[in-house]
């Protein structure tokens, strides 16, 4: 990127009509991850911000729900064309937010066009139902109304998809939104705001808020929003959800995964290899909730899969994020290295399996910024914290097994349960594999694969609530069952 004044712009908070370059949070300063330099201040929402951007909210919220719904659907669809001629900024800007390499990042705008468009095709269609009760006299409707205002956690690792997923039901829906991108990441997002209001949404409709976990907080607080989603750890959802429990309100949750990728005898190994390493330590440094961390292999493919996956990662182009020859950057933080480099010494220290490949920090050109080798242990027990404990970075460990019940019963044996993958060229296996296999999103012979048509989510401690598909704008809308009687 060579505009610095992109970057400045995108150093604020935005609420209602206003740009607030001064705010009561203080300020943070935001440092690029692919030379540990500070990028940009940006200035972070405090709770008289939060408060702010919650009443703008509602008051647009009001002009958004009684406006045509015509109206309503073109705005969106003009907002996902803005989204699209707008791909090369909020690439750079996801570059700069945290360092996934621009080869990939215009496929979060992408995405996030694509949402916009699905969602706005849902505004003049989402049709409600009559129920039979009573007699001729009496009418029954059932109907779904939006919540109000949304509070959106949105994640450092992919803001713009986290915003697809929410934010463009929870328009469609009839509702506004007040995101709150965490200073790690906020500037993609600002960006994103400020095409909401060049396309002419109503002021408020958008309002993009930086901040740390106190302004998380007093969103999840507020008692101007009425339903929160929260993308993130479950650490931090737990907190949330006792946050919420004062007011009672709705939460929906995306969270962590530590997920299976299962990688029968009969599959095709040179896409199973490269879709485990991709998905595995590659896509975005493994900081991905998606990731394919768990590898299971059948025994009599274990030796050659593992040798051709260390080759895969060991040829993965991996450096300056901005580079486009770069497939791999940088994790996002020095907190992040800390924890990551902590997790591979406890395994080599506990001898937790056998360390295959990588485990150390890149030095040279790239020791400034936070750069650590794609790593992968093998022969992992599934009861060691290795196994357990996301990562949330490039680390991931392959075990052997020999039969489909130990395979399902290994790939379910963790209290997460976001997705999971398998591999296999048989058709009766795939689909029986996948009914038994305990994950929101099963992808057989595919990579992660997020479509607007179809429900994310999370099983088990991986989170509840699902965006995506008409299950995404039930997530955002409640239900109104009105009963008319006419006559006696
Ligand atoms: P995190 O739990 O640390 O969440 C950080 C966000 O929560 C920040 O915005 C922070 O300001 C806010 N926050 C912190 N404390 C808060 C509080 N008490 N009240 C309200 N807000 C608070 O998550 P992270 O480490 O930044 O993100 C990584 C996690 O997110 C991983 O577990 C990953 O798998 C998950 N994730 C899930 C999905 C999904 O779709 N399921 C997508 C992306 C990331």
């Amino acid at each position: 990127m060579t505009a610095t004044p992109v970057l400045d712009a995108a150093a604020s908070l935005l609420i209602g009509d206003d740009r607030i370059v001064d705010a009561s949070g203080g300020t943070y300063d935001h440092i690029f991850p692919g030379t540990g330099q500070v990028n940009v201040t940006i200035p972070m929402a405090g709770a008289q911000e939060v408060d702010a951007a919650v009443r703008s909210a509602a008051a647009a919220q009001r002009e958004w729900q009684a406006m045509p719904v015509d109206r309503r659907r073109d705005l969106m669809f003009a907002l996902a064309r803005a989204v699209e001629g707008d791909l090369e900024t909020l690439g750079a800007l996801s570059v700069h937010d945290y360092g996934v390499p621009i080869a990939m990042s215009p496929g979060m705008g992408q995405m996030l066009a694509r949402f916009l468009d699905y969602y706005a095709g849902w505004v003049d269609k989402a049709t409600g139902q009559t129920a039979p009760v009573g007699g001729s006299h009496d009418v029954n409707m059932i109907e779904r109304e939006p919540y109000g205002v949304i509070g959106l956690i949105v994640p450092w690792n992919g803001p713009l998809v986290g915003i697809a997923m929410a934010a463009a039901p929870a328009l469609a829906a009839g509702n506004a939104v007040v995101i709150k991108p965490p200073e790690l990441a906020p500037l993609a997002t600002v960006r994103f705001g400020e095409l909401c209001r060049r396309v002419g949404l109503p002021p408020g409709l958008v309002n993009v808020i930086p901040g740390g976990p106190a302004a998380g907080d007093a969103l999840v607080r507020h008692p101007g929003v009425g339903k929160l989603h929260f993308t993130g750890s479950g650490a931090t959802a737990r907190k949330i959800a006792v946050a919420a429990a004062e007011g009672l309100k709705p939460l929906s949750f995306e969270l962590g995964g530590k997920s299976a990728n299962v990688v029968f005898a009969d599959a095709d190994l040179d896409r199973a290899v490269s879709i485990a390493a991709f998905m595995g330590p590659l896509t975005q440094s493994g900081q991905s909730c998606a990731c394919g961390s768990r590898i299971l292999v059948e025994r009599s493919v274990y030796p050659e899969f593992q040798e051709r996956l260390v080759e895969a990662v060991r040829q993965a182009p991996i450096g300056d994020p901005f580079d486009p020859a770069t497939l791999m950057g940088p994790v996002v933080s020095q907190a992040a290295v800390d924890r990551i480099m902590g997790a591979i010494g406890d395994a080599v220290r506990h001898g937790t399996g056998k360390l295959i490949t990588g485990g150390d920090r890149l030095g040279g050109e790239l020791a400034a910024g936070y750069y650590i080798e794609p790593t992968i242990f093998a022969d992992v027990p599934n009861d060691s914290p290795l196994a357990r404990i996301e990562t949330f970075g490039p680390v991931v460990s392959v075990m052997p097994f020999d039969t489909e019940d130990e395979a399902v019963a290994i790939a379910n044996d963790t209290d997460l349960g976001l997705v999971a993958y398998a591999h296999t060229s048989s058709f009766e296996r795939a689909h029986r594999v996948a009914r038994r296999l305990e994950a929101g999103s099963v992808w057989i012979n595919t990579i992660s694969d997020i479509q607007p048509s179809g429900p994310y989510g999370g099983y088990k401690q991986s989170g509840y609530g699902r965006l995506g598909g008409i299950e995404g704008l039930h997530e955002f809308s409640q239900v109104k069952n009105t009963r008319i009687t006419m006559g006696a």
